[in-house]
């Protein structure tokens, strides 16, 4: 039989719905909490920052949302994406397991933060918003909310958090093509920014910095509003049309699998992949694992704790109930500044919680070896972030050969690291340390939070 290395989807086959998995939660996630009062927290205490359609969607427990027409029409320029066979990868490996990955580094933005960025640019435009604030880490949310805004006739201000500023320029300057504003971050633009300047004047800054500078310049402007990159459960909903397509792809593959993968920065592509398998399972009980791999220096899901925390290191979000390290956590500068995020989604947070997906948590070295390893034999250079789902899929393969056992794998190639080659300049010179924190480091950052407990 001919292999069969890429399976593609016609436009007409594209799925025309997202998936969400509020509706089949058997436990449904903790209100988010107002920080003052302590009481949930209602649509209207989010309007000054999300269009109400967002603020449906975050709390909606139906289990299929329409796509509308204008973000489908920008989703079929490079959906639906690819799914792969690596038999290239196999080989060199000498497993007896099949691996697959889907490519979500294929558009313009080179990640998955496409899929996301164009809907919310979308409805903020449908409700009357001229400009839009958001954060960004590594760069690849920034990109993908640049191109978006732009389309749609959106201005849009960037706090690109400085470590990752000063890494990659070139992302910047992609971000200043589609026209959008780049700030380093902190700034000495908002009053959240000039504190943690105050305090540190060589901050590397952090995505929790970065969220709380550009939440501020939103609520002070009724025509503008803010956008997240991962998290909030209207971001993962965008983000199912992966899996959505995925299911159907392994159909045509006539294979199924046992686990799937993805890497963990807030949740969305891990979500965005595993979620409608995970369906099938609470559904239809098909029997699958669904695996989380995050960095050793940002442990949230294996060593965080379950908590009400903010999102943000000002403290100007809800509380949202979710596995963190603390709001105030500043991860070292591990070259996956994607990862660099000190919580974890809230619906992931309950599944976790409830046991039904896992977590792993690797050092860096290994993972940008596990990717230069896909770079050599499948041809993709990978984004920094996605060398952590590799690396957990490099795991699964060994442990079933270990156990003289075929496996089925999955994992989700979030992105493309043609941006990072500074990154991988680093690892080949050996100059890429591990970090991994301690669990007095942990403690101490989860009490510095100064949380009521509310659980
Ligand atoms: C942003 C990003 C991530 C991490 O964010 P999640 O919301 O956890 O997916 C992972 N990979 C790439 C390529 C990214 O751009």
């Amino acid at each position: 039989m001919e292999k069969i290395r890429k399976i593609i989807l016609s436009e007409n086959e594209m799925p025309r719905q997202w998936y969400n998995i509020q509706a089949d939660m058997p436990n449904k996630p903790l209100p988010p909490l107002n920080p003052a009062t302590h009481k949930p927290v209602g649509p209207e205490d989010l309007a000054a920052v999300f269009p109400m359609e967002l603020i449906k969607q975050e709390v909606s427990t139906e289990r299929y949302i329409d796509i509308p027409d204008e973000v489908l029409d920008l989703y079929r320029i490079f959906r639906p994406s690819p799914l792969f066979r690596a038999f290239n990868l196999e080989k060199a490996l000498g497993t007896k397991s099949k691996i697959y990955y889907k490519y979500e580094g294929g558009n313009y933005s080179g990640s998955h933060k496409a899929n996301t960025a164009i809907a919310q640019a979308y409805y903020n435009k449908a409700e009357g918003v001229r400009r839009i604030t958001t954060e960004t880490g590594a760069g690849q949310w920034g990109s993908a909310m640049s191109f978006a805004c732009h389309h749609f006739g959106l201005e849009l201000v960037v706090f690109m958090v400085r470590v990752s500023f000063d890494q990659k320029p070139g992302r910047k300057l992609l971000m200043n093509t589609y026209n959008a504003k780049v700030i380093p971050s902190p700034s000495t633009m908002t009053a959240a920014g000039r504190s943690v300047l105050e305090q540190d004047p060589d901050s590397p800054g952090s995505l929790g910095i970065a969220i709380s500078e550009a939440m501020e310049v939103a609520i002070q402007d009724p025509y503008t509003k803010y956008s997240l990159g991962s998290v909030l459960n209207h971001v993962i909903l965008h983000q199912t049309i992966i899996g959505q397509e995925a299911l159907i792809q392994m159909e045509k593959a006539g294979d199924y699998p046992d686990v799937v993968i993805g890497c963990f920065g807030g949740g969305s592509n891990f979500s965005g992949i595993a979620f409608p398998f995970l369906r099938e399972k609470l559904l239809n009980g098909k029997d699958i694992r669904l695996v989380t791999v995050e960095p050793a220096s940002c442990p949230k899901l294996t060593k965080g704790k379950f908590m009400y925390d903010f999102g943000d290191t000002a403290g100007m979000t809800p509380l949202l109930p979710m596995y963190s390290l603390g709001h105030n956590f500043i991860p070292d500068k591990i070259h996956a500044g994607g990862l660099r995020y000190h919580g974890a989604g809230v619906l992931v947070s309950q599944l976790l919680k409830d046991g039904f997906i896992e977590a792993k948590a690797k050092l860096q070295r290994e993972c940008f070896e596990a990717g230069v390893l896909f770079a050599r034999t499948e041809g993709i250079l990978p984004a920094p972030e996605s060398n952590y789902a590799i690396a957990g899929a490099l795991d699964e393969a060994r442990k079933a050969d270990l156990e003289g056992v075929s496996k089925t794998i999955l994992f989700n190639l979030s992105g493309h690291g043609h941006f990072d080659i500074s990154a991988y300049e680093k690892y080949f010179e050996n100059n890429l340390p591990d970090h991994e924190l301690s669990s007095e480091e942990i403690d101490k950052s989860i009490a510095n939070a100064n949380l009521p407990n509310l659980m």
